[in-house]
Parts: structure tokens; sequence; C-alpha cells
């Protein structure tokens, strides 16, 4: 193609090249529903030159520049696995296939509270000392809410300021995939595809309400619940569920006239927590105070998390959790596809409108109306399944 032909030549990064861009250079534009530009991954720090833009890159060049941790091609390499286009996805999965060897050498740290509770001061505060303690840091985000609210989380450009400005770490807002199953489809690749570049602590933050809790959990191995003090566990809308899938529970805004709150809340629930069943076996679930702010308590909270994964592993808990949690996001993955392929298959689609209106009419039982609709799915494929040979027949 004389078009292809055109494109330069792709060469490998130059020693000590690496991480030397800055924040999210070269992502395509509003993979994350955001426009070009307007949020963290729009690249509004350095856009990208127009070459690089339209050059397209082969399995090679994506596997390489990830492993050579080249920014660009990271954001790329991103851009491509969070893609729906049929074409992408082949190649993604490609791509993620060279890189799984190098993955998993990170601790991945999920972190939670309602909004306001201040989630990026502390990803800010947390991020910035752990880049000065020499780590390489990537921070994402699983909302499903973003394609609605257009990145509601990470999308804010004033957000992480300071942190986006540090070469050491990688600021990804989370991708809009519709349901909750796409994005965390795209982000769980998206970890595995930092942790080929060398991040060696993956944070994932992720909004204070509904089922995404329980999604980063089954992806991370620590997770963090930030509470504010004096707010009240119905108006934080903390359920005892959610604290009891924490490794750790932190009052944030421990300064100021609140810190005496903010110990007392913490007392509060280090007494509630010997109730309550720990999330990892061998790990004793504590609360501490910190101030996102002005840093307070925020060493001590890494020190937590890294005694943890010292106990964990010792245990044999920490690998075995990893373990359990690729089985369960294959069964994931194949609860997702199974269901798109039922809906969207053209003959449950064509007869379920009117099969809905009967049991609503109430003229056929709710049972009655599954058992239909998946013999037509079932009937149907099967019928599929038949066709090639008729096909070669003529
Ligand atoms: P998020 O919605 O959970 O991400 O919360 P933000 O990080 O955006 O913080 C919400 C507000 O709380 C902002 O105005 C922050 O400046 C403020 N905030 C965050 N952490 C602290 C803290 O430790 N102390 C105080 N006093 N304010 C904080």
């Amino acid at each position: 193609m004389p078009e292809e032909s055109q494109k330069p030549e792709w060469t490998p990064p130059q020693a000590g090249q690496e991480f030397a861009s800055r924040v999210m250079k070269g992502i395509e534009a509003s993979h994350d529903g955001l426009a070009r530009g307007t949020g963290l991954g729009g690249g509004q720090i350095q856009p990208d030159p127009p070459l690089i833009r339209r050059r397209q890159l082969g399995l090679d060049d994506y596997v390489q520049g990830v492993l050579a941790g080249d920014r660009t091609i990271l954001g790329r390499a991103i851009t491509l696995v969070e893609s729906n286009a049929p074409a992408h996805m082949e190649l993604a999965q490609e791509v993620l296939k060279q890189l799984l060897p190098h993955t998993g050498r990170s601790i991945r740290v999920g972190i939670t509270g309602v909004p306001g509770v201040g989630k990026s001061t502390f990803i800010e505060a947390l991020g910035t000392y752990l880049c000065e303690q020499g780590h390489r840091l990537a921070v994402l985000a699983v909302d499903p809410s973003s394609s609605v609210s257009r990145g509601s989380i990470l999308g804010d450009k004033t957000r992480m300021e300071r942190l986006s400005r540090e070469p050491k770490a990688f600021i990804r807002p989370s991708p809009s995939g519709g349901t909750l199953g796409g994005v965390t489809r795209k982000s769980r690749e998206t970890m595995l595809v930092c942790e080929a570049a060398g991040f060696d602590v993956i944070l994932v933050e992720t909004v204070g309400v509904g089922q995404s809790e329980t999604t980063v959990r089954s992806m991370v191995d620590f997770f963090l619940l930030l509470m504010l003090a004096g707010a009240g566990d119905e108006l934080q809308g903390i359920k005892r569920g959610i604290i009891e899938l924490a490794d750790a529970l932190v009052v944030n805004k421990a300064d100021g006239e609140n810190k005496v709150r903010a110990q007392a809340a913490r007392a509060e629930y280090a007494r509630a927590l010997r109730f309550l069943s720990s999330a990892t076996e061998g790990w004793h679930v504590q609360a501490f105070t910190c101030s996102a702010l002005t840093g307070e308590g925020i060493a001590e909270i890494w020190a937590v998390i890294e005694a943890f994964r010292e106990t964990t592993a010792a245990s044999g808990v920490f690998a075995a959790r990893r373990q359990a949690q690729i089985l369960d996001w294959m069964q994931a993955m194949i609860e997702e596809h199974l269901k798109t392929l039922f809906f969207n298959h053209p003959g449950v689609k064509s007869i379920r409108p009117q099969i809905e209106q009967a049991v609503l009419a109430g003229s056929m039982p709710a049972t009655v109306a599954v058992q239909m609709l998946l013999e037509k799915f079932e009937g149907d494929r099967e019928l599929t399944q038949d066709e090639p040979t008729t096909h070669h027949q003529e």
C-alpha cells in the first residue's frame, strides 16, 4: 500500500530515552470518553507530534516499545487494549500474550472511598512519596460511570497535577467501557501492560459506590478504604460488606481542627474491626489516620502495605490470591461474553419484545419466557453451526 510505505520506520528508543517524556504522550482521542486534550489521558501536557500519531505500529513495535518503557508506545498499547474494534482486539491479545511473561512483578493496590474523601489527593501524596523512594508508579481508575459522566475520576486535569509532572508516574483515566465488565477487562489488561513497562506499583482508584469495589478488590493485592471522621457510615455509603473487603481502613483529613475527631473515628473503627472477618487470610486489618493534604501518615501507610506484601508472600497467600484472581477473571469474561452473545443474538432480539409484553400482560410466566428465549438462542446456534457444510457444497 502506498500509504503504508510512506510511514517512517519505527526505531526502538535509545538508551536513556525511557520515561523521558511527560504524562500520556501518544494516546489517541476519546478512548476515555474525553475529547483530545481535555483529560489526563488526552496528552494535554505535550501533544503528539503528528508524525508519531500517524505511524502504524506492528506487534513487535508494541511489544518492544512497552518493554523498553517508551511512554508514547505504552500509551498507544493501552489505547489498543482498550479498543472495542475487532481488528484491534486481535492484535491487542497478541501483544498481551507476548507481554505476559514480563507481568506480575508489581504490588497492586486498590483505593476506594466516597467522592470527596480525598482519593486523588491521597494518591498524589502517596505517589509522590513513592517516586521519591525510587518506585515507578502507574495510576489507573475503574469507573463504569465514566462513559456517561465523561471521566468522573482521574479525568479532571486539575487533579494530581504534581504527580502528573512526575516522570516516574503514569496516570491513566478510566476507560469508557459501558459495562463494569468492559471497564474491568480493559483496566486489568492495562495493568498488565504497565507492569511489562516496568512499573512496580500499580494504584487502582475506584469510586466508593456500587459494585466497582468488589471488582477492584478482585484485581488487586491490597485494598485500602479511605474514610472521613464524623460523617457517619450512612453518609459515607459504607456498608459492612465494603469494610470487610479492605486490608486497611484509613481515616483521611486528620489535620487541623479535624485531627482529634479523626483519631476518635480511627479508634471506633479499630473496635468495630475486631468483630469483622479479615479480607486476607493471616492479615490483621487495622485502622489508621492520615492527612493527604499535609502528607502526615502517608509513609506509615506505605509501610503497612509493604508489611502486608512480606507477610502474605511468606505465607503463600499473596500468590494464591493472584492465582484465584486469574480464574475468577476468566470466569467473569466468559459470563460477560455469553451475555453479549445472548442479548445480541438476532433471533433473541427479534422475539424478546413480544415475550416481554406477554410476561408483563400476565399471559406468560417468566420462567417459560426465559426457556423460550434460551431455546431460540440455542436452536439458532445449532443451525448456524451446520451452515458452513452447506456453503462448502455450493
Ligand atoms: P476524591 O473525590 O475522593 O478524589 O477527593 P479529592 O482528593 O478530590 O478531595 C476532596 C477535597 O478534600 C479537596 O478539596 C481536597 O483538597 C480535600 N482534601 C483531601 N485530602 C485532605 C486532607 O487530608 N486534609 C484536608 N484538610 N483536606 C483534604
